[in-house]
């Protein structure tokens, strides 16, 4: 609506994701003009912040040249200080929300309330806004939305009772709980490259492609947040979020339609078909110092003896007609050699190749799609070597996003993400019964994992991980072309 009356309440304005991510997304959105035109910006928190010295301090965190554009920006900022645990201290946000809708157009309230603070609070939060702040003006049109943001739990028990918490106070519609994975660009493209192309879709099962694998990589342990990140491990910070979402998005069936709930649907329906994942098709790692170097449990603030996966590989079976024999590898770890997050199908061999009879492996077919950095797409074939001789050769179709979209601006997910809320588009965030069938595949192994029943082996920081990842990946069928050369570079 052209009069919408838009606020964005960030709670715990005062915080490291808020200054990082959110007001920049904000920013961003603001500064090309994606943001209705009657804004507010509320930060709260409990601590006591000068309004100027925040609106300084996020000044600071956002990325543009153009001084006057940041100052215009902040000035819609305002702070109102308060507890997250006392009716009085929500009734007085109502308060500030009421005069500032008052003195619209006359338009409908749009609310965005963007919790940017830790899960444990959560509860006591939105039963603060609903019973204290959820009163919108009588105008048609109006809404109320809720961000929220990831640890959702720690297993299924406990998220399902987080989700129980917050579902007794607001429904599903107006929850929006954001895996950024879900507003990277290569993920958005994930459907229309799927299924608005004849090329790719009838390959796209278990008759042509022999495994998959969506692998995170970090170059960088924990340094000095050890403490943070052993509460969690490698499979709840990245593995049973981000990658299982791609999974998702890469297996699902072809949705009815583009509306958020058919397109969820199908990825909760996929989800379902994958059983829980068991001892035996993980490696579990933990990084040591390679003698520059520090280990994880060289980080001071890691507690001592951690068990703590900071590597893992696992092996998922989906069990439906599409999938059926096609094994699903996640891969994900810190301190590893490079910093990448790409999923890679590689196709069966072809039927009597003509010109590698004693090894049909030869040339083998991959998709690659290369989320970050540098995103990418590109499918690794066999050509005539060009020349005088007649050879065949690894080669690749290429679409590199940098060369063939060189004016066009990349938006961040978070700023994809807000945007879609605003909209009260919530496509590209978790339905609750996508989070369950999320934990569900990976709440036996983590239990074990807790429970001391699994222990990491050690691979060296920098390096490619645990050798028996590769054992793994190669044990699910996964044969590795090293013939395959990039560019000019020399042939290994
Ligand atoms: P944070 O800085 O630790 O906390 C945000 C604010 O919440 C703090 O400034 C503090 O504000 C309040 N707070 C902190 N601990 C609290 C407690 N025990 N009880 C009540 N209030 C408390 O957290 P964050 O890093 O911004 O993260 C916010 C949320 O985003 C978390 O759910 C986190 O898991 C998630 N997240 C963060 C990142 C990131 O990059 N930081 C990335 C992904 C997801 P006052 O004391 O002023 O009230
Ligand atoms: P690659 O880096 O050669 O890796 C291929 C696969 O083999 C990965 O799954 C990798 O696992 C695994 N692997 C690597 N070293 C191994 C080892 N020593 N033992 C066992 N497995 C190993 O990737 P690629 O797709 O063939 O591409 C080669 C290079 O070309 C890459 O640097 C790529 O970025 C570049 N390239 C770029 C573009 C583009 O930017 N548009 C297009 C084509 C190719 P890990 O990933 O876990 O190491």
């Amino acid at each position: 609506s052209d009069n919408l009356a838009f606020t964005v309440v960030v709670l715990g304005a005062s915080g490291d994701l808020a200054k990082k991510k959110t007001f920049p997304a904000l920013f961003t959105l603001f500064d090309k003009g994606f943001l209705p035109k009657d804004l507010a910006i509320i930060g709260y928190a409990r601590s006591a912040l000068d309004i100027n010295d925040l609106r300084k301090k996020i000044k600071g965190f956002l990325k543009s040249k153009d001084e006057a554009k940041k100052d215009e920006f902040v000035q819609h900022i305002t702070y109102v200080q308060g507890a997250y645990d006392k009716s009085e201290a929500f009734e007085n946000l109502q308060h500030t929300l009421e005069e500032r809708e008052q003195k619209s157009q006359g338009g409908p309230a749009g609310r965005l309330y963007y919790l940017a603070l830790p899960p444990s609070v959560y509860p006591q939060v939105c039963k603060g806004l609903k019973e204290g702040a959820s009163q919108l003006p009588d105008i048609e049109g109006s809404w109320l939305r809720i961000i929220i943001e990831k640890p959702f739990g720690m297993d299924l028990e406990s998220s399902e009772d987080l989700a129980e918490d917050l579902n007794k106070l607001f429904p599903e519609e107006q929850l929006y709980r954001i895996d950024h994975y879900l507003g990277k660009e290569l993920m958005q493209n994930m459907l229309v490259m799927r299924f608005a192309n004849r090329f790719i879709s009838p390959c796209w099962n278990n008759q042509h492609i022999a495994n998959v694998q969506i692998v995170f990589k970090e170059p960088f342990g924990t340094e000095g947040r050890g403490g943070y990140f052993d509460e969690f491990g490698i499979i709840r910070d990245v593995m049973q979020n981000h990658l299982l979402q791609v999974l998702a998005l890469v297996a699902m069936e072809k949705p009815v339609s583009l509306g958020a709930d058919d397109i969820r649907d199908e990825k909760v329906k996929v989800l379902r078909c994958i059983s829980p994942v068991k001892g035996e098709d993980s490696i579990l790692g933990q990084y040591v110092s390679n003698g520059k170097d520090p280990g994880y449990l060289d980080d001071e603030t890691t507690p001592k003896g951690s068990k703590t996966p900071t590597f893992a590989a696992v092996k998922l079976h989906i069990r439906n007609d599409r999938w059926e024999g096609v094994p699903f590898i996640l891969k994900a770890g810190k301190a590893l050699n490079e910093r990448k997050v790409e999923i890679r199908l590689q196709m069966r061999p072809t039927v009597a190749n003509l010109w590698h009879e004693e090894d049909p492996n030869a040339l083998r077919n991959e998709l690659v799609m290369r989320i970050q950095p540098d995103e990418a797409i590109y499918y690794k074939l066999a050509i005539k070597k060009p020349g005088l001789e007649y050879n065949p050769v690894m080669s690749e179709l290429d679409l590199s996003y940098k060369s063939r979209f060189k004016e066009t601006y990349i938006p961040d997910a978070y700023e994809r993400l807000i945007l879609d809320a605003i909209r009260g588009d919530q496509e590209h965030f978790v339905r609750r019964d996508e989070l369950r069938a999320a934990w569900a595949i990976f709440t036996p192994l983590l239990h074990a994992i807790d429970d001391g029943k699994l222990e990491p082996v050690e691979y060296k920081h920098g390096s490619r991980g645990p050798p028996e990842a590769d054992e793994l990946i190669r044990d699910a069928g996964f044969v590795r072309n090293e013939s395959y050369v990039w560019g000019d570079s020399p042939r290994r």
